[in-house]
């Protein structure tokens, strides 16, 4: 059993070097793969299952392809792309996973989430977070057209990179009671988030008990991807070439 995580790919199109080494991973590093998890932010942008992203096609391809050799693909969502929904996972025949899960790996029970619920110095960002969660939010916003959508996604997005430009380092990282909290919650010793581009192996201490939180490595210069085997597992880097 071989089970990969990636996330925080930011696929856009003005980066089709990311789209191209994301297929090519797929195609190749992963064809081995018993289950994959994508843990969010996948897309740089999600504004509906129904928006068309031809840029996007060749991804799509290879994840179907995947599934259909029977590779179990799971979807968590983040902070950019929770929009994603049913139509878009049945298409490349992958499930929706709730915002945090304990999930049996390979290595042991491990509990799994994008990792931006974990942010709760970033006040600002709760409270969008609280907005943009609410069903009945989502609804509003997936009835507009599409020329309204791509207007306040705009928006929301020149408004959130100003306000993350003037943050201090320890606000858009993860509370460490919040770290703490999650695995009490979940009874493991093992977890694994990303969004924070932080890529890193913690060690922590939880009620005297040793535990590891993976933080999965964001895609920009450097891919990156968690390989989980009984043996063990390795947080992998790689060039993005052109
Ligand atoms: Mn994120």
């Amino acid at each position: 059993m071989t089970v990969y995580f990636v996330s925080d790919l930011h696929l856009k199109p003005e980066r089709p070097d990311l789209t191209r080494a994301f297929s090519r991973l797929l195609d190749t590093t992963f064809q081995d793969a018993t289950e994959l998890y994508l843990l969010g932010d996948i897309f740089e942008a999600w504004i509906g299952d129904d928006t068309p992203t031809p840029t996007l096609e060749s991804v799509f391809n290879s994840l179907k392809q995947l599934s259909d050799q029977g590779c179990k693909i799971f979807f968590q969502h983040g902070n950019r792309d929770f929009l994603v929904g049913e139509a878009f996972a049945k298409s490349i025949n992958a499930s929706l996973l709730p915002e945090e899960l304990t999930v049996d790996l390979p290595v042991g029970k491990t509990v799994i989430s994008h990792g931006d619920q974990l942010c709760l110095d970033d006040i600002e960002y709760m409270q969008f977070r609280t907005m943009v969660r609410n069903p009945q939010w989502q609804q509003d916003f997936l009835s507009k057209s599409l020329e309204e959508r791509l207007a306040i996604a705009r928006q929301i997005r020149d408004a959130s990179k100003e306000r993350t430009a003037e943050k201090a380092e320890y606000i858009t990282d993860v509370n460490q009671q919040a770290v703490t909290d999650l695995f009490i919650r979940s009874g493991v010793d093992l977890m694994i988030h990303g969004h924070t581009h932080r890529p890193c192996i913690h060690q922590h201490e939880v009620d005297g008990k040793q535990a590891t939180r993976i933080v999965l490595g964001d895609w920009d210069k450097l891919g990156w991807y968690l390989k989980v085997e009984k043996q063990g597992y390795d947080l992998i880097n790689f060039p993005i070439e052109d």
